[in-house]
């Protein structure tokens, strides 16, 4: 151990691995020394993490909102067990495979409009990095020297690599520590009312000839904060796209996949962007795979034979055999499974059993969209205090400030989703009575 490092803070229940690795691995986020070390966690099963010391909890956020399906999903595993026979893994320039070919095809029939052109990457973080990269070069490509800035919105998060975090919101973000440090973005508030959509109009006019794209996480700002906004707002975001030129850039990271109740968020508004990020759920959950989609008009700026004007973009694990295997069996399950009825009886459950907590002292809102449930707290919270308080309840969350939300596997019953809402309602109440 290096000089001024922190003694391991491991209770004596913890397994020997994490004793060994405690001083080894970082983890996510805030390193806190004095916070409680990570949950192990020996195995997974349908809705439950099951902890090495015998714990069980009923997971409330199905693993930053990927597990949709549930965790170990058969059809999932088997799928990838075949392909990790057969070719796990085999480099994407100047060779092919099924797995991609499938999925690229199926995504191009399931997303909206003529979203048509899939870019394969690792993450979902790359995924908006390649999406705005397609933008300032579409222009760049047609000989347009103008439009090298990007629009983003307030209350938005991206990701955390440098273009996204520079679309992420300026003031309340994460990455406030980079903002003298690389591309820089013009904010925007997402026009939800009047005023705000004034304001909007107004700085799209000003901004707009210099904007390439302008770019959204459509019906919910995740880890923004669980904001939820209407349908509308979108419709509204697309015709001033399509009035000043700009490209729209379909976040849908988060919310694709079913999250908010359609495959895709931008189907409830009726629109189609002009480039869609897709990732997290993609895969079920199982490993990292992301897509940027591009409409046809995008695409054939990058394919009209001069070499100059090719995407210059390749991760190494592009389109990675396992993944796609994994994805395609995940699209399988939203084929054959009720997933998005399973979505509908969530939203119905949640706003039964969530939105009670209005009620609570100290709450300020209740947000309730497709399988997502938000608590807003009035207050910033002891977020060490209510993790406590959950893991006493049986279940585990992870609040994003003053928001307590819940993101379940899309599998989940009904009693398992109960003893989430019950936590959640409990422990506020129970904070509420403390507070006095
Ligand atoms: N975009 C949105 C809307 C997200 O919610 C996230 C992650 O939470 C990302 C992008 C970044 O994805 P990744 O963590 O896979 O890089």
């Amino acid at each position: 151990m290096g000089a001024g490092a922190q003694p391991p803070r491991l209770p004596n229940s913890a397994p020997a691995w994490q004793r060994d690795g405690h001083d080894h691995v970082w983890h996510p986020y805030a390193v806190d020394p004095q916070a409680p070390p990570p949950l192990p966690v020996k195995r997974t099963d349908g809705v439950r993490l099951y902890l090495e010391d015998g714990r069980e909890l009923v997971d409330g956020i199905a693993s930053w909102w990927t597990a949709c399906h549930g965790y170990n999903h058969p059809h999932i595993a088997k799928a990838m067990h075949k392909q990790a026979e057969e070719m796990p893994h085999v480099m994407f320039g100047g060779l092919a495979h099924e797995s991609a070919y499938e999925l690229a095809t199926r995504l191009a029939s399931l997303t909206p409009g003529d979203l048509d052109h899939v870019f394969f990457a690792d993450g979902g973080s790359v995924a908006v990095e390649i999406a705005l990269k397609m933008a300032l070069q579409y222009f760049t490509n047609q000989g347009v020297s103008g439009r090298t800035k990007l629009g983003s919105f307030t209350g938005a998060y991206h990701g955390d690599t440098f273009a996204a975090m520079a679309v992420g919101d300026p003031d309340d973000g994460m990455h406030q520590g980079f903002d003298t440090v690389g591309p820089r973005s013009v904010p925007l508030p997402l026009p939800t009312d009047k005023e705000a959509s004034q304001l909007f109009h107004d700085l799209m006019d000003k901004h707009g000839p210099t904007l390439a794209a302008l770019v959204a996480e459509p019906l919910v700002q995740g880890a923004g904060g669980m904001l939820v906004h209407e349908a509308s707002v979108l419709q509204e975001i697309r015709q001033a796209c399509d009035r000043t030129g700009v490209l729209l850039i379909a976040d849908e990271i988060f919310t694709g996949f079913g999250r908010t109740g359609r495959l895709f968020a931008c189907e409830e508004a009726g629109i189609v962007p002009d480039i869609i990020c897709l990732g997290k759920a993609m895969t079920g959950g199982v490993v990292s795979l992301s897509a940027t989609i591009a409409r046809t008009h995008i695409r054939d700026v990058f394919a009209d034979g001069n070499p100059d004007h090719a995407l210059m973009h390749g991760p190494t694990f592009m389109a990675n055999p396992l993944a796609c295997a994994a994805a395609n069996a995940s699209l399988d399950l939203f084929e054959s499974e009720p997933r998005l009825a399973q979505v509908a009886a969530i939203e119905a459950q949640l706003k039964a059993e969530l939105m009670p907590c209005r009620e609570i002292a100290g709450v300020a809102e209740v947000r309730i969209k497709g399988a997502m449930g938000a608590v807003e707290l009035e207050e910033p919270v002891d977020s060490e205090w209510l993790k406590q308080a959950f893991l006493e309840e049986g279940v585990f969350l992870r609040p994003l400030g003053n928001i307590v939300y819940l993101t379940p596997p899309f599998i989940i019953e009904a009693d398992d989703l109960r003893i989430l809402t019950s936590a959640i309602c409990d422990v506020l109440a129970h904070r509420a009575e403390q507070l006095g």
